[in-house]
């Protein structure tokens, strides 16, 4: 039996008649861009995100970027980041003309450890872009309150984390703005790319739509610097159909990391555990282990797909040893510098059987008993 990491046609199966009809309403109304069907579920996903505003935008990369940039930052202004996340996050700020002020997570969940970002601040702080890796929330609670101490503005990147929440609050709104992404693998994925920024302020949603489209405040008048970062019509379309269907994907993600955690009890392996008084939206299932690149080989003898996220932390990336690009932080993470070394993620997606969760925890069980 083989067991991929991942397979997205697995959902294509389930959703095939309502993508093909979505398909079917742009190709006959022959509008490709900006128009109904990105309306569309712009007002459905802030409605569903409960967010006050949901600007479409061509991936998550843009989202984060676009949210910097209506921040209104200085060229040089540091942003605090997690060292251990996914390369966009990092890339985003530095396309932004921001540098990344890389600190630590913290040793239970993976998400950003406060301590570490009290310690990064100086003078060139202004924000701080809590990642909610894996799709477990941050410690929203005591970043917050850092951020409100220290003056500095709190971007929400929740690219992997659609319908996680913390003490009943949606990922994306308790910061200034969160940044979605619709890669295909994300919980919530388009047949391509794409992404949203939601928010809360009016003024941030009206300054995203005008930065997304040429710095436009009416067509052919621009009053600000700009881009072109729109979502197709048809991706629009797609999502519309596949958020109908996300919050019974999400339930099912959680079951299947439920499952594993309950068949991986007394084994060597450490499970994700879930922050306390948070609504965990499982993206990856990944597992803290004694030699986890031996285990990924095994597992792909025995036909088991696995991916490590993430191999590189952001302070190692060589572009800064380089000096292709500048970062600055606590110099020192321990912590990510190790667990990168000591994760592994099993194959993880709705439409996983639970036969094979059962086969992929056995041929864990076979490594270490050997
Ligand atoms: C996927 C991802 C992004 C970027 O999204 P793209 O749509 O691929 O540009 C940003 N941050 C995190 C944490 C991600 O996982």
């Amino acid at each position: 039996m083989k067991i991929p990491f991942n397979d997205l046609k697995r959902q294509f199966c389930e959703e095939e008649k309502d993508l093909r009809q979505a398909f079917e309403r742009v190709l006959e109304r022959g509008w490709y861009l900006s128009g109904p069907e990105a309306v569309g579920f712009e007002k459905e996903f802030a409605e569903w995100s409960g967010s006050g505003f949901a600007v479409s935008v061509a991936n998550g990369t843009d989202a984060i970027i676009l949210a910097l940039t209506a921040l209104g930052l200085e060229p040089g202004d540091e942003v605090i980041v997690p060292s251990h996340t996914a390369p966009p996050c990092y890339h985003a700020i530095l396309a932004s003309g921001l540098i990344p002020a890389f600190v630590e997570i913290d040793q239970d969940y993976y998400t950003l450890d406060p301590a570490s970002v009290e310690e990064a601040i100086t003078e060139n702080t202004k924000a701080v872009l809590a990642v909610h890796l894996y799709g477990q929330m941050c410690d929203m609670d005591r970043l917050v309150q850092v951020c409100k101490e220290n003056g500095l503005y709190l971007i929400e990147d929740c690219a992997q984390a659609h319908g996680a929440s913390y003490k009943g609050k949606p990922a994306g709104t308790m910061g200034e703005m969160g940044a979605y992404s619709f890669y295909p693998t994300k919980n919530l994925g388009a047949l391509g790319d794409a992404g949203m920024v939601c928010g809360m302020s009016s003024r941030f949603g009206e300054e995203l739509a005008r930065l997304k489209q040429y710095g436009e405040s009416e067509r052919y008048v621009s009053t600000v610097p700009g881009v072109n970062s729109r979502m197709d019509e048809l991706q629009a379309a797609f999502l519309r159909e596949r958020l109908k269907r996300l919050d019974s994907h999400v339930q099912e993600r959680n079951r299947l990391a439920a499952l594993y955690s309950e068949l991986l009890l007394d084994t060597p392996v450490t499970v994700p555990k879930v922050r306390p008084e948070t609504r965990h939206a499982f993206h990856l299932y990944v597992i803290r282990c004694p030699k986890a690149a031996d285990l990924g080989r095994f597992l792909k003898e025995h036909g088991v797909g696995s991916a490590v996220h993430y191999p590189v932390p952001g302070h190692m990336q060589p572009m800064f040893k380089l000096g292709e690009a500048d970062c600055a932080g606590v110099s020192k993470l321990d912590f990510s510098y190790r667990l990168r070394n000591e994760i592994l993620s099993l194959p993880f997606f709705p439409g996983l059987g639970d036969e094979e969760v059962r086969k992929v925890v056995s041929l864990i069980k076979d490594f270490y008993t050997d």
